[in-house]
């Protein structure tokens, strides 16, 4: 495979289902690509229907046995998870670069931050608390219970190879549910490796399985079974709308984590260095491809010219390559086609106006790599006003007032992440409120941690995800009512 790890057992080439390491029924397999230099890093399974039955009924049978074990219990099997994934935490990030391409860096911190999931969870299994209701007659006592949802599936991207299962699989774990997992074809050996560290915490067979291959024939399984209770999906809104209506024949209850067009607004009293270091992160984290990047930057027009100066500085200075090299800190694209999206967003853009301050083109390393670019001057009727660019492309926006912004920042049927950078006290308060969005980052571009809810609105999805609301998504709430006292 190429990829030299302290522990070479934690790369493996079978799905992990019912506590066993298997291959597909019929021994198809995916090849599984570095993106940075196209080369084979090994082969997955090709699974479809049949594996991922058995799968589902693995998790089946696995649920009275941990959903009886005492919040405190799960709890200390989770914790040897987390204790496992930080001490293993190089060589994950290690297979995440080999397989993903984001740099080494980004990796280990993803690892981190996958890892404080499953911490946070744990914990949270001791805090799964009821209520008491005071009746409307006195001979009776009103009493809610929560209790775990039941089989879950997953269905999981490729930008987060770690952290989008554990935000997933930590609060299901944790809440008593148990889960069948796809992850991304690009990117499952990341998934696969969690698995071999989940069996090491003791994790008991059934409760977390892997299934890799064919998205559409797992994808329509996991959909379609009703013994699946729950379906939590993190990927394009697209797919997430072909999912909730595959969900529907059963009344399964969906969590959906979708697409964005985060804006990032600059206003004229903005500490104008604290905004170009925000835009950095917010922009080119993961070389642009995360839901929560920022897709379009608002900058009021007193603070234009310098603004675009400064970031210009700063995105010259990124320096592009492979994830393993030193000081790498934008890598490849994950494929052909997302260097072909942002292509295509600069073409329309220079067509339509757009002015390239930095890069607007591949970069030389070829392949999938693409210069981090800035584009001044961009206007509304820009493709890239609408969609998400998911590459390390900024367009800048220019707007006069704050009413205007708004309008310009809501002006999209997606409503993830939003940013703004100003400091009247009375202007934060009026924008965060204004903004049509679920997490809203002020004067910060980097907001996600495992203690805040994370989560969108309108067709950016439903659900959240870590926080104390985090484990409720996997709760069903059950009413007692007692009579005759
Ligand atoms: P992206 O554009 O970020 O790759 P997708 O929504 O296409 O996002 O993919 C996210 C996840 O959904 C991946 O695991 C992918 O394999 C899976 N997926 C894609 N198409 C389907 C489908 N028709 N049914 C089920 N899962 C799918």
């Amino acid at each position: 495979s190429g990829i030299r790890l302290q522990d070479p057992t934690l790369l493996r080439q079978q799905c992990y289902i019912d506590g066993a390491w298997v291959d597909a029924d019929q021994g198809a397999t995916i090849v599984v690509e570095n993106p940075a230099n196209g080369a084979a890093i090994g082969s997955v399974p090709k699974m479809g229907r049949a594996e991922t039955r058995r799968a589902i009924d693995a998790a089946a049978a696995a649920m009275p046995a941990w959903q009886t074990k005492s919040g405190k219990e799960r709890a200390a099997i989770l914790r040897k998870w987390f204790d496992l994934l930080l001490a293993n935490q190089e060589d994950l990030a290690v297979i995440m670069t080999t397989e993903q391409g984001k740099p080494l860096a980004e990796s280990r911190g993803e690892i981190a931050y996958a890892a404080s999931y499953v911490e946070w969870f744990a914990e949270e299994a001791k805090r799964v608390y009821g209520d008491t209701i005071p009746a409307p007659t006195s001979d009776r006592r009103i009493v809610v219970i929560k209790q775990p949802v039941g089989v879950c599936a997953a269905i999981t991207p490729w930008n987060f190879p770690a952290a989008m299962i554990t935000r997933k699989a930590a609060p299901a774990l944790a809440a008593g549910c148990t889960m069948v997992v796809k992850p991304a074809s690009q990117t499952p050996f990341s998934a696969l490796a969690l698995c071999v560290l989940a069996e090491r915490a003791g994790i008991p067979r059934g409760v977390l399985s892997c299934v890799t291959g064919s998205a559409t024939e797992i994808g329509s399984e996991l959909t379609a079974n009703p013994t699946v209770r729950k379906l939590t999906f993190t990927g394009s809104t697209e797919i997430g709308k072909l999912l909730i209506q595959q969900c529907a024949a059963t009344v399964k209850k969906t969590s959906m984590e979708l697409g964005g067009n985060a804006p990032f607004i600059v206003f004229d009293d903005a500490d104008l260095d604290a905004a170009v270091k925000g835009a950095m992160i917010a922009k080119y984290r993961n070389a642009g491809q995360t839901c929560v990047c920022a897709n379009r930057i608002l900058v009021q027009e007193g603070v234009y010219d310098a603004f675009v100066e400064r970031f210009a500085a700063a995105v010259c200075a990124l320096k592009v390559g492979h994830g393993l090299e030193a000081g790498t800190v934008i890598g490849p694209l994950i494929d052909a086609n997302a260097v072909g999206k942002a292509e295509e967003h600069v073409a329309d853009a220079v067509q339509k106006g757009g002015r390239i301050v930095v890069g607007g083109k591949r970069h030389a390393l070829g392949g999938n790599f693409y210069a981090p670019t800035i584009l001044a001057d961009a206007t509304p009727d820009m493709a890239i006003f609408r969609e998400e660019t998911f590459s390390p492309v900024a367009p800048i926006f220019r707007f006069k007032t704050e009413e205007e912004a708004i309008r310009m920042a809501n002006d999209t049927e997606f409503g993830l992440a939003s940013y703004f950078y100003g400091r009247d006290i009375g202007r934060v308060w009026r924008v965060a409120e204004a903004l049509e969005y679920g997490m809203v980052g002020i004067n910060e571009g980097l907001i996600s941690t495992e203690l805040a809810p994370f989560g969108g609105i309108k067709e950016s999805g439903n659900g959240r995800e870590g926080s104390k609301y985090g484990i409720q998504d996997y709760l069903e709430i059950k009413y007692l009512c007692m009579g005759g006292i």
